[in-house]
């Protein structure tokens, strides 16, 4: 556990508020002792029901926050989203706290010694989530940090103020504030909360927020899981069923338009195919988004910030010679909008690598395409690149798929399809150099914010006295060294 003394901030009001918090749980939870399975399970279990129970209230806020939000995509991407953690969790949380048998060293194993780990939770754990899927990135990690028998804390976005407030209120309806507490406010709240001295920290965000939160998390040696983005290319290959494959990765692409840490953000496409791809893509548009303005299946930016950032990147493109496609609706002009700042999937071709749509994440339905002569080129490209959140290959060559599964490395991988491979429970979720650091869900979440403790039980006999380790060494000591240094 960290030494609440440690704090190295000022000790400004949210800064007092939070550390009274923080000493109240800890307080608690080391008066608590061992978390049993029942105590895991009931406190899940209480935030799994308050999520069913406030849904509905979620879903409203969240078209509030977003303008334009489908409320099918709200019950997906937030609602089940929230609760299938919880629910996994609940089943299987009494198999992951199973100490594990480990190899003991021979000949220790033989004498009568006993290795083993077990999974201790770490204490009070600092979540800081997003607005893009503001409730799942809130609960989902909750769900495995309850499971591990720790307390949460938790810091969500200033940018979805009205999804914070049901958060909110969902919370103190499933917990004391001694379990799960929840404080809202922008930067100034969450620079206060990421100097705090957790037990361990994790944040879902941009990569640049998260050189700010290692920082302060440095000051007080806080461990950092770090869920972050980037630019996950998709690769389809001549091999590739063009028509499959654009009506899968639009579908990616255009969901949450495209405000999505794992949405293809830019194609890697064979010359010849280009042209075909482009009209495939506005087809699945179309069949999808028959309408856009007024469709409420369609969800808007989720404000004018993030609405202007992707017509800067569009001017941008533009200026520097690029193609620039929407594919909106005919009729419909996205300039004259009453109270949404929607934005209709646009293509952005002839790119070249100066355009800020290659550099920076687009979080939002542009979509870049750059093409390639020979295959090799992608994973020149990739690698060349900072290394992904994850990265999709399209077609049906098993070399080229190995090639790319071998020479380049982002955070997860999809073949033919995109984003389904966050939905496998039993994956570890999370990225790799400056798309994140560590990762959760199931399993691997539970381990993530449990501290595994290795545990060695001494055998009866004098093992030291047996090997010859203690002064004065003679004739055994000898033995003992020949013996583990032989090879
Ligand atoms: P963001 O980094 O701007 O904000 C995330 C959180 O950090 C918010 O709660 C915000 O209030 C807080 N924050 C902002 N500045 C801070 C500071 N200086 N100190 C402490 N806290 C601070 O990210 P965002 O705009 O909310 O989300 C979009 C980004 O998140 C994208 O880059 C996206 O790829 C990424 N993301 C990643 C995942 C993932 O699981 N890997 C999921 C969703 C989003």
């Amino acid at each position: 556990m960290n030494a609440p003394e440690t704090i190295t901030t000022g000790h400004d009001p949210i800064t007092e508020a939070m550390m009274k918090v923080l000493e109240a749980q800890r307080a608690d939870y080391l008066a608590e002792g061992h978390v049993s399975v029942e105590v895991r399970i009931d406190r899940m279990r209480r935030g799994m029901n308050s999520v069913a129970k406030y849904q509905d209230k979620l879903v409203d806020a969240l078209s509030t926050d977003f303008t334009c939000r489908p409320r099918q995509l709200s019950m997906l991407t937030d609602v089940s989203a929230s609760i299938s953690p919880f629910k996994s969790a609940i089943k299987q949380v009494k198999t992951w706290m199973k100490p594990e048998k480990r190899k003991t060293m021979f000949p220790l194993g033989l004498l009568g010694g006993r290795s083993r780990i077990e999974y201790q939770p770490l204490g009070v754990v600092g979540i800081i989530s997003p607005w893009n899927f503001p409730a799942n990135l809130t609960f989902g990690p909750l769900a495995d940090v309850l499971a591990a028998g720790n307390r949460a804390m938790i810091k969500p976005s200033e940018f979805t103020p009205s999804v914070s407030d049901v958060m909110a209120e969902i919370v103190a309806d499933a917990w004391d504030e001694k379990e799960v507490a929840i404080f809202t406010g922008g930067p100034e709240a969450g620079a206060a909360f990421s100097a705090l001295p957790f037990d361990h920290m994790l944040f879902t965000g941009a990569t640049s927020v998260a050189r700010h939160i290692m920082a302060a998390a440095a000051k007080n040696l806080v461990p950092v899981t770090l869920e972050l983005g980037g630019k996950s290319p998709v690769i389809i290959s001549r091999s590739a069923d063009v028509k499959t494959a654009v009506s899968r990765f639009m579908m990616g692409k255009t969901m949450n338009a495209g405000q999505i840490c794992l949405a293809p953000d830019y194609l890697l496409v064979p010359e010849e195919k280009a042209d075909e791809i482009i009209a495939e893509i506005k087809t699945a548009v179309a069949a999808m988004y028959p309408t856009m303005l007024e469709n409420p299946e369609y969800t808007s930016m989720v404000n004018e910030r993030h609405f202007q950032r992707l017509q800067d990147n569009l001017t941008d493109a533009a200026e520097k010679g690029g193609d620039v496609i929407s594919t909106a609706p005919a009729g419909e002009d996205f300039s004259q909008q009453q109270g949404t700042y929607k934005i209709a999937p646009t293509i952005i071709n002839n790119t070249t690598d100066d355009m800020r749509v290659l550099q920076e994440e687009i979080f939002g339905p542009l979509l870049p395409i750059k093409t390639y002569k020979d295959f090799d080129e992608t994973i020149q490209y990739v690698n060349a690149n900072p290394r992904p959140l994850a990265l999709y290959y399209f077609g049906s060559d098993a070399q080229e798929e190995r090639n790319v599964l071998d020479r380049t490395t982002s955070g997860g991988v999809c073949l033919n399809d995109v984003i389904m491979h966050i939905m496998q429970e039993d994956l570890p979720f999370g990225g790799v150099g400056p798309a994140g650091t560590g990762s959760y869900h199931g399993y691997d979440g539970f381990k993530n914010f449990s501290h595994a403790k290795s545990i060695y039980k001494q055998a009866k006999i004098d093992v030291a006295g047996l090997g010859g380790m203690r002064p004065p060494y003679g004739p055994n000591t000898e033995k003992t060294i020949k013996m583990q240094t032989k090879i």
